[in-house]
């Protein structure tokens, strides 16, 4: 249960800094903001549409 408390405000911090994009986080996994593909957190580029962090 911890944890995913954790995950909830690991998730509202992302929203709150959403003047520069980055990767949502999905329990162990990155989301691409821009197409939703899920990818691992060594991830640096959205291997679907090609989105990558500014
Ligand atoms: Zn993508």
């Amino acid at each position: 249960m911890a944890t995913a408390d954790d995950d909830v405000l690991e998730e509202y911090l992302d929203v709150q800094d959403s003047d520069s994009p980055a990767w949502e986080r999905d329990h162990n996994k990155k989301r691409c903001p821009d197409c939703g593909g899920l990818h691992g957190l060594d991830a640096s580029v959205c291997t679907v549409c090609g989105w990558q962090p500014t």
